[in-house]
């Protein structure tokens, strides 16, 4: 009995041992090397044209219907705002109002890259103006912030471009590799216009980019518990989306004499299975890289869990499903949005229909989640109902280790010393899904950094951005033109 307390507690010494000696190792991998680079900016002039870019109503509605005016208006505004730009690029106008430059590189042999962004800006909902400090399409000045719709996505990313090029033709720079610089008015709608166009021309001309920049993730200051250095995730790839219709069936009748259970019923008892069974998901491939490089700079507990996959892997999974935002990192996810049944309060439905919309993860196809839906409903009362042109898959996965994240990695650290950067999936939509097309590599990251604080106006009340961000995009973005475009 003796010795097997003996062997017992030298197997727990040795397994604790084990557990701290991984933890203690796992360490950030490699501080970025890069340089500080200092650059000055006009903060003030800065700060007026992000102004006045604000104050066009390029926006876009559902009804997809444009107010002309406005953005020609806007590209007016961005070639007397920027005669260098306009003087030295080349320049189409593709879609309708979508801007193209072309700064052309002293070798043409060498693959090209695109830095984009989008100038229309989502609606503000009616009887909310209100709630705005200040109105959202004043471009008001005020408490070091530019104000207004489209501040922070993604006038601010189109803005900071321009600045940067300007900053660059002045200093008479000129790339090696040529640079594109796409501006789409239509990012908002699924940019079928724009960006979708810009693909075309690429096409056409035999273009294809080494990489590609869009809007994506951005720099994250104190939104990681625990972590005290500021975050950069880029995103390397895009979800996909999918809606299905789950169509429950039964008789019909007099509501009067139901039987024991309706489509309603059916249905419900779907759902809540669809709920509770989860697609399934967890830390591998993206994911994976993404927690083990974040999971570094935790504390001690944290680090703890993540350098001992082995044992803490389903703790880990299930700590992180349980915030909604690291969840849709982790898997395709389940939302049922919309719902109907019978028409008069009397009458039994023959049919209940609930429609679920889920993003998908890059490992699962639309035939993955039809089939995982299927299984999990496992009901002969109930149709899956696949609508044509009901889903898209995710992304491509871009390389993390190729030359353009290398590069990024690179020009967010001349300009704030030691940021991390990670990998990030991209839970939202952008216009990549288009230039993906003509990319070997896409990347969606804004070089702007934003507190819990700010996520909350993407799209919302009181969206702005500090003087201070743009000042740091502009930079950042100049560095990326300068080393992105190196041979
Ligand atoms: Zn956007």
């Amino acid at each position: 009995m003796k010795k097997i307390i003996i062997i017992l507690t030298v197997l727990i010494l040795l397994l604790v041992t084990l557990i701290v000696a991984r933890t203690l190792l796992h360490q950030p991998l490699s501080k970025s090397t890069a340089d500080t680079v200092n650059i000055s900016v006009d903060e003030k002039q800065l700060a007026k044209h992000m102004s006045e870019a604000v104050q066009f109503k390029t926006i876009s509605f559902q009804s997809k219907e444009l107010a002309i005016e406005e953005f020609s208006g806007f590209i007016n505004w961005v070639f007397e705002t920027y005669p260098e730009v306009q003087n030295n690029l080349e320049y189409e106008q593709l879609g309708g109002y979508s801007m193209l430059y072309k700064w052309t590189g002293k070798n043409p042999d060498l693959e090209p890259i695109l830095l984009t962004g989008h100038y229309d800006v989502v609606p503000v909902i009616p009887g909310s103006e209100g709630l705005w400090d200040h109105a959202p399409f004043s471009g008001e000045i005020a408490d070091d912030h530019v104000w207004g719709r489209g501040a922070l996505d993604d006038k601010s990313a189109v803005i900071s471009l321009l600045e940067a090029v300007t900053l660059l033709l002045k200093e008479g720079f000129q790339p090696e590799r040529s640079i594109y610089l796409s501006f789409g008015h239509d990012e908002e709608l699924g940019g079928t216009q724009g960006a979708a166009s810009v693909v075309e021309y690429a096409k056409k001309h035999g273009i294809n980019f080494l990489w590609s920049l869009d809007e994506g993730s951005f720099l994250f200051d104190k939104m990681i518990p625990g972590i005290d250095q500021i975050m950069g995730a880029i995103n390397v790839a895009e979800k996909g989306s999918l809606t299905l219709q789950i169509v429950a069936k039964a008789a019909g009748g007099h509501s009067s004499a139901p039987p024991k259970q309706t489509a309603v019923g059916i249905l419900a008892e779907a759902i809540t299975k669809l709920e509770t069974h989860p697609v399934p998901g967890g830390l591998e491939g993206l994911s994976a890289q993404m927690f083990d490089t974040i999971s570094r700079y935790m504390p001690f507990t944290f680090r703890m869990l993540f350098a001992n996959q082995w044992l803490f892997q389903g703790t880990i999974e299930t700590r992180l499903a349980d915030s909604p935002f690291m969840n849709a990192m982790l898997r395709t996810t389940t939302a049922p949005t919309m719902l109907s049944g019978s028409t008069k309060v009397n009458v039994l439905p023959i049919e209940a229909i609930a429609t679920v919309n889920f993003r998908l993860h890059p490992r699962d196809s639309v035939g993955d989640i039809i089939s995982h839906v299927k299984a999990v409903v496992d009901n002969d009362n109930i149709e899956v109902r696949v609508r044509e042109n009901a889903g898209r898959p995710a992304s491509q996965v871009s390389d993390w280790t190729s030359v353009g994240f290398d590069m990024l990695e690179k020009s967010v650290n001349e300009i704030l010393k030691d940021t991390v950067i990670a990998p990030g999936v991209m839970i939202a939509g952008s216009d990549t899904r288009h230039y993906g097309k003509v990319s070997s590599n896409s990347f969606r990251f804004n070089p702007m950094t934003v507190t819990q604080k700010d996520v909350a106006t993407f799209h919302g009340t009181n969206e702005r951005i500090s003087i201070a961000n743009l000042a740091q995009a502009t930079k950042i973005y100049s560095r990326l033109m300068i080393n992105g475009s190196a041979p």
